[in-house]
This record gives structure tokens, C-alpha cells and sequence, in this order.
């Protein structure tokens, strides 16, 4: 890591490369907001038939998934800008567009998902039971058996979960996984209770002024949908496919590892030499060198990806890429799918 981190600052202090990495993310940033806001706009005030409505609430969910992976999630680790309450403020996004609570986010985000990685118990990202078993230390389930059929409908409403109040059940609870949740006060509580009122309002009071109540509630299942399928698709070929380490924090215990290590270990890049999905994605397909840099603005990614992976083979650290989505995918299903079978010792399962 001490090398790694010696190379990406060198890489970072140049000065026209950090300021190539600003402009691409506040150009990029503008280009969602546009996206996002026009969708509405003709959604709203165009009164489309169904093909040009079809394509707005298509348009409307592109931006919304790119406020969501290039802006808010950058903003929400302190990566946007320089100080703490601008990242906050433009992190508050998630609240007022994607209708998810970004206080609790940090938590279940920049926390649990971050420090523990495919750490059972710890990373709350991972723990989709008692529907999935993603890792082979959760209990086998008989229905689980199906998990690589049902799983692609379950990934289509994990975003609507916390739109309807799963980040609200969190804050109550006090924790995410294992992690404390702290009770929100002042500008933390207003910008969950308006964060919340924001986004209801525009995707769901606005439209009822529209449309009728049915088309609204298709329309907006569809927008959910589309936008949890990606967020969780995007997430899972990173951390829950073959090539990815699972543990337990017992593992953990009793055989220490460097934590930059298990970060590496623990996640796997896919389509590096994809400019488009890097792009749309927010260098997500590289979570690689976003867990070992998520201060980072993510459009520096492809460049620092380069320097880890030269200095893992070197360190003798296992580095692992798919080079194309398609494996990336197959990847995730045959891991589901062997996770899901049950009666058999896990390792055999594996092969
Ligand atoms: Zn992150």
C-alpha cells in the first residue's frame, strides 16, 4: 500500500491531472443533472404518448443512476470536494433524487460495506437473508436451491426498500450490520425528513396531478426497478462472484491480513477497457482501486488501476479482472447458484 499510495501521488500532483479529473466529473455531473431534470420536465409538461413517455422514464432513469454512482456516491465519501459540508450537501442528493437516506448511507456505505468487506455480519451489502445466501458461511436455506432464478427479481426492488423505509428502520435501530447508527439531529434529521418529502414529491405527488394514479404507480415500479437492477448488479459483480474472498470475523481473528490486502482480495474489476460502462458506471468497474481509494474522485481511477495492479503481481497479491461484462455475469451466477445449493459441504459445491 505504501508504494501503491507513493505512485498515486505522484499521479495526483500533477497538477493537470487533477484538474483533467475535476472537469470530467463536473462536466459529467451537469450532464446527469440535465438528463435527469429534462426527463421530468417532459414527463411532466409534454403529456407524452407511450413510446416518447417510455423514453423519457428511460431518460429519467439514466440520470437518475448517474446522479447515483457519479455524484452522490463520490460526494458521500468526501471525494467531490474539498470540505466535508459541500461533499455532505451535494451528497444530499441521494435524499432529494434517488429517495435514500444519505446519513444513513454513510453508515451502511463508508462504513459497514467499506471498512468490512464480504465480512459476514459486517457487511450489511452482502446479508440478504433469510431471501439469499451470497456468502458460504450464511445457513443453507431449502428454497435457496432457486436463488439464481428469483435473485434477479429480489435486485429489482433492493433500492425501493430503502426509498420506502428501510434506511427510516436503520435510524431507529440504531445500526446498519454491526455498525452504530447514530440518532440524526438538527441539519441530519431536516435533511432526512426533507430529502424524503423532496423526492416524494417529485416522483410520485406531482405525477398524481398528471397521470392517472395506475400509470403512476407503473411508472414509477418501472423507474425502481431499473434503477435497483443496475445499482445491484453493478455491486454484486465486484464483490459476490467466484473469484471474490468471503469471511467471517473470527477468520478475520485468528489469521490477521493487511486490510489494503483484504480489500483487494475481496473485490474483482470488470471491463477496464470499457470506456462507455467506466463512464456510466463511475469507475465502479474498477472497485479495486475505489476500496483502496475512495477519497479519490472516481475519474482517476483507470490510471490508478494500473499502478495497483503492476504492484499487487509484484507483492504477490492475488488481483483479479473480468474482461467483459458477459463473464463478469456468468461469474455471479454460477457463485449464486453454487451458494444455493444445499446438503453438500460448501468447498465441494465450489468445486
Ligand atoms: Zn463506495
Amino acid at each position: 500500500m505504501r508504494d501503491i499510495r507513493r505512485e498515486v501521488d505522484v499521479y495526483l500532483e500533477a497538477g493537470r491531472t487533477r484538474l483533467r479529473g475535476d472537469v470530467q466529473l463536473y462536466v459529467k455531473s451537469v450532464v446527469a443533472f440535465a438528463i435527469l431534470a429534462s426527463s421530468w420536465a417532459s414527463l411532466i409538461f409534454l403529456h407524452p404518448g407511450i413510446a416518447v413517455g417510455l423514453i423519457a422514464l428511460g431518460g429519467l432513469s439514466l440520470g437518475t443512476i448517474l446522479v447515483g454512482f457519479c455524484i452522490q456516491h463520490d460526494a458521500n465519501h468526501g471525494a467531490y470536494f474539498r470540505t466535508r459540508r459541500a461533499n455532505h450537501l451535494l451528497g444530499w442528493t441521494a435524499d432529494a433524487l434517488l429517495g435514500i437516506s444519505s446519513y444513513a448511507w454513510r453508515v451502511k456505505h463508508n462504513v459497514a460495506h467499506h471498512t468490512y468487506t464480504n465480512v459476514d455480519g459486517y457487511d450489511d451489502d452482502i446479508n440478504q437473508t433469510p431471501f439469499a445466501r451470497l456468502m458460504p458461511s450464511q445457513e443453507p436455506r431449502r428454497w435457496y436451491r432457486l436463488q439464481h432464478l428469483y435473485i434477479w427479481p429480489l435486485y429489482c426492488v433492493m433500492v425501493i426498500r430503502w426509498q420506502i423505509g428501510a434506511d427510516l428502520t436503520a435510524i431507529i435501530r440504531g445500526r446498519i450490520a454491526k455498525s452504530a447508527l447514530h440518532v440524526p439531529k438538527r441539519w441530519d434529521l431536516a435533511g432526512i425528513v426533507g430529502g424524503k418529502l423532496i423526492f416524494i414529491g417529485w416522483a410520485i405527488v406531482v405525477p398524481l396531478f398528471v397521470y392517472p394514479w395506475w400509470v403512476v404507480v407503473l411508472g414509477y415500479t418501472g423507474f425502481a426497478a431499473l434503477t435497483s437492477l443496475v445499482t445491484a448488479t453493478t455491486f454484486q459483480l465486484a464483490h459476490c462472484v467466484e473469484e471474490a474472498n468471503f469471511t467471517s470475523a473470527e477468520e478475520l481473528t485468528a489469521n490477521r491480513r493487511i486490510w489494503a490486502v483484504h480489500e483487494v482480495e475481496t473485490t474483482v474489476d470488470f471491463c477496464p477497457r470499457n470506456p462507455v460502462l467506466t463512464w456510466f458506471l463511475g469507475g465502479l468497474n474498477y472497485q479495486i482501486e475505489h476500496h483502496l481509494f475512495p477519497r479519490v474522485k472516481h475519474t482517476h481511477y483507470p490510471h490508478i488501476a494500473e499502478i495497483v495492479r503492476r504492484q499487487a503481481a509484484r507483492h504477490g497479491v492475488r488481483y483479479t479482472v473480468q474482461p467483459s461484462l458477459w463473464k463478469a455475469l456468468r461469474s455471479h451466477h454460477r457463485h449464486v447458484r453454487a451458494l444455493g445449493r444445499i446438503g453438500m459441504p460448501v468447498e465441494i459445491e465450489m468445486g
